[in-house]
Formats: C-alpha cells, sequence, structure tokens
C-alpha cells in the first residue's frame, strides 16, 4: 500500500498551498544532505583531490575563457552555491569548448559547462536549474563518494589519502592509470536517489537565490526535446539524466507547496548578453582521430 506524507495527501486531496501555509511544518520538504563523506574524509582532502582531478581534467578538455561570460557564469554559481546546504566549498565554473551536450561537477565544488548544453538553453532559468543541480552533487557529496569507492576497489585509496597533500605527482599518476579524469568522470555513476536528491538540493538553491526554480521544469522540457531530437545517438548527460516523468512530477509538486515570488527570476539581459558572446569563441578543436594507416 503506497504510504503518503501529509503534504502528498494535502496536495492530492487539492489543497496544496493553501493548506500549506496553515500548517507551516508542511511548506518545505528539502532534504537534508549528508554531512559526512565516504571515509569520513575532511573538506580539505575532498578539495585537495578536486584540486588533484580538475588539473588532469583540464589537460583533457578543451577549457576556454571569455570576459563576458566566464564572470556570468561564475556569478550564477556563486550565489546559487551561497544559498546551498553546503556554503563554504571553493566553488568554481569553467566553459569546455566542445559542443557536446554536457554538464558536470568534482568533488571540491568544481564545475564545467560544456558549450554545447549553454547554447542549447533559452532562457536564464533552465541554466540555472542546471547548475543547480550540479552543485546538488557536490552538497550531496556524490561525486567525492563515488571516487572514494573507485580507488577502494582497486586497492588505491590508501596511497591517494597518503598523497593528497604533496607535490609529487603520485595522485595524479593513480587518476592516469585508471583512464584519466575524463574517463573517470564518465564511470561515475549516480543512482536515480542521488539525481533526485541534487534536483531537489538545486530547487532550493535556486528559490533562495531569488530564481524561480519552475526553471528546472523549462530544463526537463529541454531535455525532453533533446532526447527525442538526437535519434538515439548517445549523448551522455541524457544517459546520465533522463527526464523522466518522476522528476517533472517531484518538481511540479514542491513548486505548488512552496511560495515562489511573483519576481523570481526566469530571464535576464546578461543571460542573453553572454550567449551572444558564444558566437566570438574559437570554433571547438576538432576531437582527435588515430592516424589512418598507409
Ligand atoms: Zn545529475
Amino acid at each position: 500500500m503506497a504510504v503518503w506524507t501529509r503534504r502528498e495527501w494535502l496536495y492530492k486531496a487539492g489543497l496544496g498551498t493553501a493548506a500549506c501555509s496553515l500548517i507551516p511544518s508542511l511548506i518545505s520538504e528539502e532534504p537534508r544532505a549528508a554531512t559526512h563523506t565516504r571515509g569520513n574524509i575532511s573538506d580539505q582532502d575532498e578539495i585537495a583531490l578536486g584540486n588533484k582531478f580538475a588539473e588532469q581534467l583540464e589537460k583533457e578538455q578543451p577549457i576556454v575563457s571569455n570576459s563576458i561570460i566566464d564572470p556570468y557564469l561564475t556569478k550564477m554559481v556563486q550565489e546559487l552555491a551561497s544559498k546551498s546546504q553546503r556554503p563554504n566549498m571553493p566553488y568554481h565554473i569553467k566553459l569546455v569548448n566542445t559542443m557536446e551536450v554536457n554538464a558536470s561537477s568534482i568533488p571540491g565544488g568544481g564545475l564545467y559547462l560544456n558549450r554545447g548544453l549553454f547554447e542549447l538553453v533559452t532562457s536564464e532559468d533552465q541554466l540555472a536549474a542546471t547548475l543547480a543541480h550540479e552543485i546538488g552533487h557536490v552538497v550531496g557529496r556524490h561525486a567525492i563518494n563515488q571516487l572514494m569507492l573507485s580507488f577502494e576497489a582497486k586497492a588505491l585509496l590508501k596511497p591517494v589519502l597518503d598523497n593528497l597533500h604533496k607535490q609529487n605527482g603520485v595522485v595524479e599518476k593513480i587518476i592516469l592509470s585508471m583512464g584519466g579524469a575524463v574517463a573517470m568522470l564518465a564511470m561515475l555513476h549516480f543512482s536515480r536517489q542521488d539525481e533526485a536528491q541534487a534536483d531537489m538540493l538545486g530547487f532550493y538553491e535556486m528559490l533562495r537565490a531569488g530564481w524561480d526554480p519552475r526553471g528546472f521544469i523549462k530544463m526537463f522540457a529541454m531535455l525532453d526535446k533533446l532526447e527525442k531530437s538526437s535519434g538515439g545517438s548517445h549523448i551522455r548527460f541524457l544517459s546520465d539524466h533522463p527526464p523522466t516523468p518522476e522528476r517533472l512530477e517531484a518538481v511540479r509538486r514542491e513548486a505548488h507547496v512552496v511560495s515562489i515570488p511573483a519576481n523570481a527570476r526566469t530571464d535576464s539581459f546578461a543571460f542573453h548578453a553572454a550567449k551572444t558572446a558564444l558566437h566570438v569563441l574559437p570554433d571547438p578543436p576538432k576531437p582527435h582521430k588515430p592516424a589512418k594507416k598507409q
């Protein structure tokens, strides 16, 4: 038998927001993110691993800078992260010059947005929802926990932890021995629970930072459209983030029971200025193809 929470019962009974405004404890069901990382490693250790991971990742991916786009993305990430449940990590974001549609986060608060995803979004709230979701993964300690597991599985956790704060190249070599940073990131598979939690954490980050969290609904619509138009071609962001009815329903339900200010942000001039600046970026470098045999 399905067990409904009191809030679900009120929602299904059509009492939604009005009932909840009478019962303050029902207004918010923001999930509480875990406060400990697997193996109880400290934030400082997570940040050190994130830095080593970022160094390797940025050797493998074409990072691109732009004087309009970079400050715009940085400001958005700072605003969202400052309203998260883990505001004290050194969040930062870089743009990757590839048309592959993707965004990712790494331990310690590093975020990477692919140009292909920025080209795709049409309003600021879609972008804010995407980045809020990625920040949600950092807040929920999803990537660090998965990475710890990967090192453990290969009996490499001890040398990683022993050398995290040393400049001796040991951790870098271990990352390379496991296929490199991009491949390791691609192998991390978040559970559906992790994804649902990242959505909800992101939803509340957006709400507190002054954006309309219904941007998540628009973001799912965008992913849905992409899924239909991709004709089954493999898009990593879609395989990790399929726009499932459950994700959509969870956000819709949450949007019904919170109070969203009438002036919550959905779009901005700065967003469109940054989108325009994408046109002046150099073309993405062509992926390396193995030389043909004569
Ligand atoms: Zn995700």
